[in-house]
């Protein structure tokens, strides 16, 4: 019994999923040896009335809480820590950095499957191999079902396909199992290990890198951190030279971890890494199921998985052996976690690279002015590729002037003459408009009543397919009215464009042709998007009518004309990033057209022609615009020449958020009186002051340094999380926000 007795003076700091920013210390569990107590390890412990799973942070053996008072844990839920020292770390420096309590940001991090006390344990994994039968199949049988046939050819070169291969390959689980009726392929169970390295990395050979891609590849140092910027146009051939780094890491016996946007993460790239490497692939993504999601997790951490690729969440990836890091289209704002650990991967990357001794790549067309600004000043190394790889050439952008056009339903003559010519020489259009739903807005037209949300200082936009009045921001719903509520009058119509009028227009003006709409609502279900893009990629004349889902990482071979309905959408917005945010999308959806041999050009309709953003982003590109917007932050004091924290703080009585917000700024004020290099700004409404009923308010730090307005966040965070004003208002702290809203 002495091990057990060894436990005795020894205490447990275990951070749990409630908000507050702090541990809690417990005794360890009865009967239990020193051994098994690892920081990392899940906990299961009593908490008031309930039971909680915590992450065991350090053993100790003082605490500041009354001795007498603290309580058993209860079990420790595997001895073998799900959270290598690595990852754990990594997990409470973002907690204190992002003001976020540390058990709930090591809740982000976790599989959900974990938290809930699964054990951190690979499982047998069922696996697709051929029936003696099957493989005993000649070469070209099943000719009447391509897709069997497919799955054939691919069981007869690998021997065995897991769930994830299928998906990768683009192959229903529907067609497995019909070879398994026909007695030609079966599942066994395996529990997956780490293979030895194949002798060949690659199942096909890479492309012959440009001068400029070689140029910028052979910059990449594998042994050490460096963050490097690549910034190159759409096609220019970034992924190549990501996938031609990973390579190298890959030859090192490392791993790689890549970092896409949730809508970027389409089969498409997946196939593209899985047609290149012949090590095992996991994606993180949304359409996982937990115990899925689990298993992926595992086999990084055990280095099963050899390149993890994965939206915003899959930073905290354990790996066991990590090379390097890639975050593609780094501008991305899905990037930013919006609520609870609002974290930035993508700054966060370039962290945990640094602590692991690691490069980091940022990719895109369109860097973040954050990025580009570290790559100016030499903080990043900048890579740059200004041609496009292969032989497309970069869109022309034409500007519409409409300002005095007759508009039919949105679209200029001009750009309505330019999409039939396009369909008639059998090319595929985009047409882009950022707004979902029939019309953004239903007026009367006698006494100009509008269809406002009861509940949001918003607009109900109208929606055909169901027809009904839907707020976007509280997602409140309701019936059209047949006459207008407020005088009886009939003639109440929509007004302005949604993707689904457009839809119904070019439906009605080219009707020999197909028109897809690509937005949230047509994209709802699982696996809808790759549907609608069937279509596309058959390379039919059609025309894609589209949000910026559409403007993100998808290749449209066929695609030489991109109309943008509306280029002002993003010029007079009160965020000051609006200006960046118009520049990325119009380029990012201008980067759809011609990306292979055919050629592309890009309408762009505007009643702003003259103005200077807009006249800089195409005449002179976005990195002239950047420059534009760079020197104005500068000037007026904003990232990324300061550093920015917001404290935001709602209630159903304005009141009550208002006056937390005074007292923060009170509280602040005593801990680091305004200064010209860190000053205060507000309470001030939120741009969209009332939403879902509660009145929204916002108090701005702004610092010309980073240390001390962390240490001020620190200190004035505990003194919040303890004010009784707090309990009336929901609060939250944002450090480098991206949406001031
Ligand atoms: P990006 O990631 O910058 O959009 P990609 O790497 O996807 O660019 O390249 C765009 C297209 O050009 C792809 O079809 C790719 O296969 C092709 N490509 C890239 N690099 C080369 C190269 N060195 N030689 C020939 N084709 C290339
Ligand atoms: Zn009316
Ligand atoms: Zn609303």
């Amino acid at each position: 019994m002495t091990q057990t007795s060894s436990t005795e003076s020894l205490l447990l700091e275990i951070a749990l999923p409630v908000p507050l920013r702090r541990c809690f210390d417990y005794l360890p569990p009865a009967d239990i040896t020193p051994s098994a107590l690892q920081p990392g390890a899940l906990v299961r412990v009593p908490f008031g009335h309930q039971e909680l799973i915590g992450v065991l942070i350090k053993v100790k053996t003082e605490s500041a809480q009354d001795l007498g008072k603290l309580r058993h844990a209860l079990a420790i839920i595997d001895p073998r820590p799900a959270l290598d020292s690595e990852l754990l770390d990594l997990c409470l420096w973002a907690a204190d950095y992002y003001q976020c309590a540390p058990g709930e940001a090591l809740q982000t991090a976790l599989p959900v499957l974990l938290r809930q006390g699964e054990p951190a344990q690979l499982r047998g994994e069922p696996v697709f191999r051929l029936t003696t039968e099957g493989k005993g199949l000649p070469e070209g049988a099943l000719k009447r079902s391509p897709k069997q046939a497919a799955l054939l050819a691919a069981l007869q070169t690998h021997h065995q396909l897991s769930r994830n291969d299928l998906d990768l390959l683009d192959i229903p689980r529907s067609i497995a199992k019909s070879l398994i009726d026909k007695g030609l392929a079966r599942i066994d169970e395996i529990v997956p290990s780490q293979a030895p390295h194949p002798a060949e990395l690659l199942r096909e050979q890479p492309l012959v890198l440009s001068d400029e891609q070689q140029a910028a590849f052979a910059q990449i140092d594998y042994g050490s951190f460096k963050t490097y910027l690549l910034d190159g146009a759409t096609g220019s051939g970034k992924t190549e030279i990501y996938l031609q780094a990973i390579e190298q890491s890959l030859k090192q016996g490392k791993q790689a971890l890549v970092l896409v946007p949730e809508i970027g993460l389409t089969p498409q790239t997946l196939q593209r890494f899985q047609r290149r490497f012949n090590l095992p692939i996991v994606a993180l993504h949304s359409g996982l199921n937990d115990r899925e999601r689990l298993d992926a997790w595992l086999q990084a951490r055990d280095g099963i998985a050899r390149i993890i690729i994965g939206t915003r969440s899959a930073l905290f990836t354990p790996l066991k052996e990590p090379g390097i890091l890639i975050i593609d289209e780094e501008h991305d704002g899905s990037f930013k976690q919006q609520d609870g650990f609002r974290y930035s991967a993508r700054d966060l990357a370039a962290v945990r690279a640094h602590r692991l001794g690691i490069p980091l790549i940022l990719g895109s067309a369109t860097p973040s002015l954050e990025t580009l600004h570290n790559a100016i000043q030499g903080r990043y190394q900048y890579l740059r590729l200004k041609a496009r790889a292969g032989n497309a050439k970069p869109p022309e952008i034409q500007l519409l002037d409409i300002r005095g056009e007759i508009l039919h339903e949105g679209f200029a003559q001009a750009s309505i003459d330019a999409i039939g010519d396009t369909l008639g020489k059998g090319n595929q259009v985009l047409v882009f408009l950022n707004r979902r739903g029939y019309a953004p807005t239903l007026e009367c037209h006698d006494c100009g009543w509008l269809a406002n949300c009861n509940h949001c200082d918003a607009r109900m936009t109208v929606h055909q397919t169901p027809r009904h009045l839907h707020c976007h921001h509280c997602d409140h719903q309701r019936g059209i009215p047949k006459r207008c509520p407020s005088c009886n009058s009939s003639k109440i119509q929509p007004i302005g464009q949604g993707t689904e009028r457009s839809e119904v227009v070019l439906q009605q003006l080219f009707p020999a042709h197909k028109v897809i709409r690509v937005d949230r609502d047509s994209t709802r279900n699982k696996n809808s998007m790759q549907k609608l893009l069937v279509d596309v990629h058959s390379g039919e004349p059609c025309i894609l009518v589209g949000t910026q889902m559409l403007a993100k990482g998808h290749h449209f071979a066929d695609v030489t004309l991109v109309v943008i309905i509306d280029a002002d959408a993003g010029l007079f917005s009160t965020d000051f990033r609006g200006a960046e945010r118009m520049g990325q999308l119009l380029l990012q959806v201008a980067g759809r057209a011609g990306r292979e041999e055919k050629s592309g050009r890009v309408i762009l309709q505007s009643h702003h022609t003259d103005h200077p953003l807009v006249q800089t982003l195409v005449q002179q590109g976005y990195h002239a615009l950047a420059d534009l917007i760079l020197h104005e932050r500068q000037i007026t004091q904003l990232p990324p020449y300061r550093h920015l924290a917001l404290i935001r703080a709602e209630s159903k009585q304005a009141i009550a958020a208002v006056n937390f917000l005074q007292t923060a700024r009170k509280i602040a004020e005593q801990l680091q009186a305004p200064h010209p290099l860190l000053n205060y700004l507000g309470p001030l409404p939120a741009m969209m002051e009332k939403r879902g009923d509660r009145f929204r308010y916002q108090l701005q730090i702004n610092s010309a340094q980073r240390k001390p307005l962390q240490q001020l966040l620190s200190e004035l965070a505990l003194q919040l999380e303890v004010s009784p004003l707090a309990k009336r208002v929901r609060w939250s702290i944002d450090v480098d926000p991206q949406e001031m809203g």
